[in-house]
């Protein structure tokens, strides 16, 4: 592993990570993540765990080494604990890839949140209560308002799409699977709420999304890897992509 300077708590995480994947952690730097505002990313690699950081992106040290917990804990649950990931044939467009791997991180975030939370780092980055907000007063405006608070971040519209349906699963998965201040949980709630009502046509989608993360364990990795085969289905993004286990 590079060696930055992290506290002893996150050296502790990444070595206990390093230990169980038989993986090393290695760090590198791109400003194109896919979905501007990240800052983090985990990138498959069958020896490593590669962790990309956006070097225009820094931020208070606890969110970073949150964010670092977060992508290394992506390595964790695809060689501990067996989660699936894509594989695809030959001349797949790289847009339809970056689509999929949506659907694969709003179910993996879910799990590895959770996982984080319990190693002691905090569940999300000190941007998602003060970002919610933003969105709660969005929300209030209607549709129209809100595919343009999203475009913000994705010029393609089909994964602006993904991404507001994926606010609401972030959100559902908090109230469902986690510890949460009481104050969040309100606010998140409300969320959830304003979702509901001011975005008819995407919480349709979304609750069928939840349907499907209630009806499997995503947290095992059977569980996980149908709930993706049933949303890719759902969404009518299975044809090109096959799940394998790492
Ligand atoms: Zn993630």
């Amino acid at each position: 592993m590079t060696s930055f300077d992290f506290s002893p708590k996150l050296n502790e995480y990444l070595e206990k990570i390093q230990d169980e994947t038989g993986r090393e952690i290695t760090f590198q730097e791109n400003t194109n993540l896919g979905i501007k505002g990240i800052a983090a990313a985990y990138q498959y690699n069958p020896q490593k765990l590669i962790i990309i950081l956006n070097p225009e992106y820094p931020r208070a040290m606890e969110d970073m080494e949150r964010s670092i917990a977060h992508e290394a804990t992506h390595g964790y649950i695809l060689y501990k604990l067996g989660f699936c990931r894509s594989r695809y044939p030959e001349g797949v467009p790289s847009e339809y890839k970056q689509d999929v791997q949506i659907i694969f991180t709003i179910v993996e975030d879910l799990v590895v949140n959770k996982i984080i939370q319990d190693n002691g780092f905090p569940p999300f980055g000190q941007e998602y209560i003060p970002t919610l907000r933003e969105e709660i007063r969005v929300a209030r405006e209607g549709e129209k308002a809100g595919e343009a608070f999203y475009h913000q971040f994705t010029d393609n519209l089909h994964r602006e799409a993904l991404l507001m349906i994926s606010r609401y699963i972030i959100a559902w998965g908090f109230l469902n699977y986690y510890k949460l201040e009481v104050a969040d949980r309100n606010l998140i709630k409300e969320f959830t709420r304003v979702f509901k009502d001011y975005y008819p046509d995407y919480y349709l989608y979304a609750a069928k999304v939840v349907e499907v993360l209630e009806k499997n364990n995503i947290f095992t990795s059977d569980g996980e890897c149908q709930a993706i085969y049933e949303i890719l289905k759902l969404f009518k993004m299975d044809e090109h992509v096959k799940l394998v286990n790492a």
